[in-house]
This record gives structure tokens, sequence and C-alpha cells, in this order.
């Protein structure tokens, strides 16, 4: 992209534009959207501006670039972090980066630790107007980032604070008034108090475990022992009270052992009941930690069955269940291999990145004989998948997750080293994953069901359209027999009957090669495909429809107009519309369909897919129901009920969505929202008519 000099644009009032995208996109409050939505942005202020633009998210913990044009801002590593630490002091304020570029810093919140976004653009001097609206989608985004951050942060400082809450309460039930640590030194530290006794408390806090008297006891040299003390009165110069003192050594330390214990008051008699020894204090604090780790597993797993079962598409869930699962056993840097029988090997999350399928295939050898397989870092293998893979230093969790015939696997990086109860969270955990991939083998298979029913629908007409040619051939073979016969079967007269039998070959091969590649299973591969072509593709499988009830077809799309799809999925869609178009006007004459494209008014990196008719139209109470499964008006042996449900989850699937309305032509309107490819992005100029013409 040549840098433009900003004086040959006018840049329009970004405030018009960016924000309200931004804010639509991030309302969908998932940091990977955030980062969607900055490379959509950023490309955006690019496109209406003319200057390269760098983006880096969340400089603290660590930054991130999430964009960079191909201008002459490259990532230049030390000059950057030190231009990115420079800037986040003075957050707002543009500063010059290097001797070409200039840009700032936005926070999220005052003081340390907020979420930061970074914008840099290829100029010292920026102008006014880019320099503003940098500001702004950075201040934003960031404030946004920051939003959801605190929002984890909380949600984990309440869950703490439930388990200590949890945990003094177990102790005060077992007669405990203070709970003490000591590290091998002996020093004795208050850690916990209850029943108000802060007396006692004062009394313990600092002294030795060597200068506590406790009958027959040294306590101190049983510390170094690492010897459990249960119970033990002991005496405290100055203080009546019976005081009883339990101690045991924090399990897995070696000598001089850190202690921790419990001190209570009880009545001389009442020794013998106390029943709090040091074992009960462990077998509570043990079972305090499995406890919350199931707690903090049962969350996951109700996070995780939340994003199961909601409306994102197959590829955003599985990008969060797959955090999910390696967050569980504190591992970070997730990829998603998958291995298909007959394909080759490839990393599904995430999506941009490519690797090498060989070395994706050894994953299969690594990781084929348990759930979970540990990869040290130190081994050949593991360091050739960390570099090709582009992760972080450290061991490697391999976790497989076998769905029908396809294997997926999961690799992430460990954060720490891994014991037994994680290999059990995980086992469980996967089980979500395993899950989704099962809903989308039921998802697509239903779509196939549903196409192969539309295809047996057709089949009358598909018949009827064979009848032809083949009666045709029938009839040129008939005189050529005859022709023989005759004996008047000169070279001439053969070849012009043998090329009309051709041209019927033809004809129906095309009906044959049009049916079978409708009922092809689709692979779900969304990529820019053109929109009047899937459109005349549908048409002509419905011919035979529409020659027998005389509806008339127009399509009026642009065809250079390109979506994000999957051209069989979104043929399917149509041929369904026309179907129900065709059904709803029950064999009236005078039948019209227009299908019709145009902008989103909401959003400039989505499109509008009509498909109006002239029938009768939705009724309200139809309308409100026609998204369901199973919901249809017509008779027995005619009508599913899934048409539309499956249109819902298959444009769902492409990030889109599907209205359903009344439409110009007086009868059904249904409007596919689809994505543009990232090349059809309008720009972010404001089109309300006041403005248009402005200069
Ligand atoms: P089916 O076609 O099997 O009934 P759909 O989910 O495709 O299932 O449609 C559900 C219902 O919506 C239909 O039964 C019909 O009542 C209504 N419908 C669908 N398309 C139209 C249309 N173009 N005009 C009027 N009603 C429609």
């Amino acid at each position: 992209m040549s840098p433009i000099h900003p004086a040959e644009r006018a840049p329009p009032d970004a405030d018009q534009g960016i924000l309200p995208g931004l804010r639509r996109i991030l309302g969908s409050a998932s940091p990977r959207a955030c980062h969607g939505a900055l490379v959509q942005t950023a490309r955006l202020l690019e496109e209406e501006f003319g200057f390269s633009i760098l983006m880096a998210a969340e400089i603290a913990p660590g930054p991130a670039i999430v964009w960079q044009s191909d201008g002459p801002l490259r990532e230049n590593g030390p000059a950057l972090r030190a231009w990115l630490q420079r800037a986040s002091q003075h957050p707002g304020r543009c500063l010059a980066f290097g001797d070409a570029a200039a840009g700032m810093v936005m926070t999220g919140a005052p003081g340390p630790g907020a979420a930061m976004i970074a914008l840099v653009a290829d100029a010292i001097l920026l102008p006014q107007k880019l320099e503003s609206a940098m500001r702004d989608v950075a201040e934003f985004t960031a404030r946004h980032l920051h939003h959801l951050r605190t929002g984890e942060e909380n949600m984990r400082r309440r869950q703490r604070l439930d388990a200590e809450g949890a945990r003094d309460a177990a102790l005060v039930r077992a007669s405990a008034d203070l709970v003490w640590e000591a590290e091998g030194d002996g020093i004795i530290h208050v850690t916990h108090v209850f029943h108000d006794r802060r007396d006692l408390a004062r009394l313990i806090e600092g002294r030795a475990l060597r200068d506590i008297p406790a009958g027959a006891l040294d306590l101190q040299r049983s510390a170094e022992k690492g010897q459990i003390l249960r119970a033990q009165r002991i005496a405290l110069p100055g203080w009546d009270e019976p005081l009883f003192l339990t101690a045991c050594p924090s399990p897995g330390t070696s000598a001089p052992f850190p202690l921790r214990g419990t001190i209570a008051t009880a009545p001389d008699n009442a020794a013998e009941k106390l029943t709090i020894d040091a074992r009960t204090l462990e077998t509570i604090l043990a079972s305090h930690r499995r406890e919350e780790q199931l707690r903090r597993e049962t969350e996951t797993m109700m996070l995780g069955l939340r994003v199961l079962l909601g409306e994102a598409p197959f590829r955003e869930k599985l990008e969060q269940l797959a955090r999910h699962l390696a967050g569980a056993i504190d591992c970070d840097d997730v990829r998603l291999i998958l291995l298909r029988p007959g394909e080759d090997p490839r990393l599904v999350l995430p999506d941009a990145m490519a690797a090498d399928a060989r070395l994706l295939g050894q994953i299969d050898a690594l990781g084929q004989q348990r759930l979970l397989t540990l990869l040290p870092a130190a081994s050949a293998d593991t360091a050739r998948l960390r570099e090709n893979l582009a992760m972080r230093d450290g061991d490697l969790v391999l976790i497989a997750l076998p769905s029908a015939a396809e294997r997926y696997y999961l690799l992430c990086r460990a954060r720490r080293s891994l014991n037994p109860d994680d290999h059990g969270v995980a086992e469980r955990i996967s089980l979500l994953l395993q899950q989704a991939f099962l809903l989308q083998t039921d998802q697509k298979r239903m779509i196939h069901t549903a196409k192969l029913s539309a295809l047996g629908q057709m089949s009358t007409g598909i018949a009827h359209e064979l009848r032809q040619p083949l009666n045709a051939i029938s009839i040129a073979a008939q005189n050529i027999e005859l022709m023989v016969s005759l004996g008047k079967a000169g070279p001439e007269l053969l070849k012009e009957k043998t090329d009309r039998i051709m041209a019927q070959i033809d004809r129906a091969c095309k009906v044959m090669d049009r049916m079978r590649r409708f009922g092809r299973r689709t692979a779900g591969e969304y990529k820019p495909a053109p929109l009047a072509a899937i459109a005349r593709s549908a048409r002509s499988l419905m011919d035979p429809l529409v020659l027998s009830s005389g509806i008339a077809i127009d399509i009026d799309i642009a065809d250079d107009l390109k979506a994000v799809a999957d051209e069989l999925e979104i043929e399917q869609v149509l041929v369904n519309l026309i179907q129900n178009a065709a059904d709803a006007r029950d064999a009236k004459p005078g039948g019209r369909i227009r299908i019709w494209s145009e902008d989103d008014p909401d959003d400039p990196g989505a499109l509008r897919l009509h498909v109006d008719d002239n029938g009768p139209g939705f009724p309200p109470d139809v309308l409100a129901h026609a998204l369901d499964a199973f919901f249809t008006t017509k008779p027995e042996g005619k009508g599913t009920g899934l048409g539309l449900s499956i249109a819902h989850s298959i444009l769902r699937e492409h990030g889109g969505r599907i209205l359903v309305g009344n439409g110009a032509l007086g009868g059904g309107r249904i409007t596919l929202v689809l994505r543009r490819p990232a090349a059809q992005v309008l720009p972010f100029v404001s089109r309300s008519p006041e403005r248009d013409g402005a200069p």
C-alpha cells in the first residue's frame, strides 16, 4: 500500500464510521473478537487515511502485535518495545516512533496493570482527524479489554474469598482459636484468628517454638523431625487459660520442616474432648483443597457447557472450549490439530497459521496411546514442534480428542508441572470439546439429510427434465436405424443425427452433474464466493420446478460481489428458499421471485442477500415460529419444517444470520446476512444522505 499524502484526501469524520462498528463487534465480549475487531479497524483506518498502521494490544502483561500492514512499519523488536514503554507512560500523547512514524498508547483504566492498546501510523505528523480517530479507537478498545479482564479477575477473587471463608468455617467448627505457621526457623506467625481471640494471637505471634514449654516434649525438636503433634498442652508464662497446640509439617517438605498448626483454648477437664489434632487439620485442609479444585472444575465445566450450547459458530466454540480445557490444567499457547483419514493433517487453531503437515502427522504417533501425553521440553520432538508451531518454551501437553472418524489433538504449553489430578480434569473437560465435535457432525449430517430430501423433492422434475433429451436421443437413433434399413444412411446424414444425439447426451449430463454437485457433502469451507454465480446455479437446479409452475426468477446481483461462504451450503439455502416461495404460491400463475443484494445498512463488513416472492407472505403467527425446527404449515409429506431452521444454522456457522419477513413484491422476504471478504469491506464513509456530496 503506498502512503498517500494527507492533503490528497479529505478524511471523513471517523467518529461517524469507525466507533459504532467497533462497538458492535466488541459487544460480543470475547478477547478474540476484540483482536478481530482491532484488525478490521486498523484496516479501515489504513484504507481511509492512506497510512500504514501498526497496532499492538494488551501491552501489559506483554505486547502483542495484532496488526501490521505491509508498509514501511515493520515490527522491530527492542525499538518497538522501548517506544511502547515510553508511550505507555504518557497515555494519549502522540509520540514519534523512529524518524518516520508516530502514534499513541491508550489505557483502559488509570494505574498499572490496565489493558493498553497502541496505534502507530507511518508519518511523523499525523493529520488531526487520523490522530483523533486513532485515539478514539485505541481508547475504546483498551477500555473494553480492561473491562473484560477485570470481570475475569473479580470472578477469581470472589472464588478465592469464598474458598477462604469455607476453610475458616471448617476450622471454627473444629474449635481452633488460632491457625499458625512457622518456617524452618521455628518462629510462629498467626495466620487466622477465630472467636475474637486477638489477645491470644498477640501472645503467640513472633514466639519461637523452642521457648514454649510443652509438658515433656521439646516442640522444636519434634518439629525438626517432622513429627505430628496432637493437642499438646502448652504453658505460657503469665497465662492461666489452658492452651492446646497441634502442629504438623507441611506435606512434601523436608527438614527443617515448615510447620502449620492450631492453638485452641479449652477448660482443663475438656482436654480429652478436644477433637482437633494435627491430622484433622491436614485432612480439613486437604479436603478443602480438593473441594476448591472441584469447584473450580465445576465452574469451568459450567462455563464450557454455556459455550457448547450457545449460539456461537462452531469455530468460535472450538476456540473457547480449547482455551478452557488448557486453562483448567494451567496450560497456555493452544494449538488444535485435525487428522482426518485421507487428508493432510492440518492446524485448526489458530486458523491463520500454516504448519508442516508431515510434522503434524507425527503428532498422531506421539499422542495415540493415552488421553494426555507429556512432551518434555528437553526432547528433540518437542523442540521441533514448538519451533514449527511458534510455541513458547516449556513442556508441551498433548491431549487426544477422538471424534467419529476424525481425530483432533490439542497441544498446549504447560505453565507448571502437571499432577495426576490434572489428567482427571483434562479427561473430564475434554468431553466438552468432544461433544462439540459430535454436535457439529450431527449438524452436518442433518444439513446433508435435508439436502437429500430436497433432492428427493426435485426428483420428479429431474425425471421430467431427463426425459426430453432421452426422447430426442431415442428418436434420432430410430431415424438412423430406418435410414440404414432403407439404405439411405449417407455419411452426412449420419453425422447430423449423431451430432444431435451427442448434444442431447451433453444436456442430460449437465442435469446429472448439477444434481451430483448439489448432493455432495459440504466441507464447511468458508472462502470468498461469487454470489451471482451461486444464485444462478440454484436457479438452474430449480429449472424443472420453474418450468412446471411458470415462476420467473430474476437475479439482481453484481457479478463481482463476493461473500465469505461455503458455496454449496448457500446454494442449498437458496434452493430451499426458492422451493418455499414456489410452495407459498401454490401453483397460482404469475409467480415471481427476485434474488437481489444490497449493502448491510448497519455493518460495513456485511452484505444482505434477499429472496423476495409475490406469494401470500408470512402471517404474524407463522413469522414468530418460522425459524423453529419442525415448524411447518405444509401438508404432511410435503413439509418437514426443517428448511428455515437449517438455513438458520448454516448462516450462523457463516458468522452471519437470517432474517424472515415480508418484502416489496407483496410476499415473503428472506434475508441472508453474510460477511464480506476483507477486500470488499466498505470504507467507513458515512452514508447518511445529508453528507452525500460533502467535500
Ligand atoms: P417447510 O418448508 O418444510 O415447511 P421451512 O422451515 O422451510 O419448513 O418453512 C417453515 C414454514 O414457513 C413453512 O411451512 C411456511 O408456512 C412458512 N414459509 C416459508 N417460506 C415462506 C414464504 N416464502 N412465504 C410464506 N410462507 C413461508
